[in-house]
């Protein structure tokens, strides 16, 4: 047992023998003092296992630490989400004759803005069906009729 021993951490397996999250169990063989190998069972129902490469290990089914990959794909996800946060349909949004700010931070905003403190505002636009981005910036003090 001098070196080599890869920890004595027990292994998470899923027996295909009895389908339970179980922790493999090994045994080691001796022919008389030396050790000719190892036998591998299942600790909840002591299902034998050919050899190592045979072993349903659980590790795969563990939760991954995200890498770069994921969290490339998780901004995809959120571009997606951020059509429906722009500033206009905020809760926060105020349009002022000359500005549109918002109400939260009282930074000057645009309409396609995203924000992530966004709050859906309440029963936004269907009310009147009024567009709300064409008046605030196109000078529109001259009633036009
Ligand atoms: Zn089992």
């Amino acid at each position: 047992m001098a070196g080599g021993k890869t920890g004595g951490r027990p292994v998470e397996i899923i027996c295909p023998a009895c389908k339970c999250d179980a922790i493999l169990r090994r045994e080691a063989v001796y022919d008389g003092l030396r050790k000719t190998g190892e036998r591998l069972f299942c600790s909840a129902c002591g299902h034998e296992f050919s050899n190592e490469a045979s072993i349903p290990f659980k590790r795969a089914a563990k939760p991954r630490i995200f890498t770069d990959e994921d969290r490339s794909e998780r901004v995809d996800v959120f571009r997606n989400d951020e059509r429906g946060r722009n500033c206009r349909h905020c809760a926060h949004y105020t349009v002022n004759p000359f500005t549109q700010r918002c109400g939260l931070t009282w930074r000057i905003v645009e309409a396609t803005d995203t924000c992530e403190k966004f709050e859906p505002r309440p029963t936004d636009g269907d009310k009147r069906g009024k567009k709300e981005t064409n008046g605030a910036s196109s000078g529109d003090g001259h009633p036009d009729r």
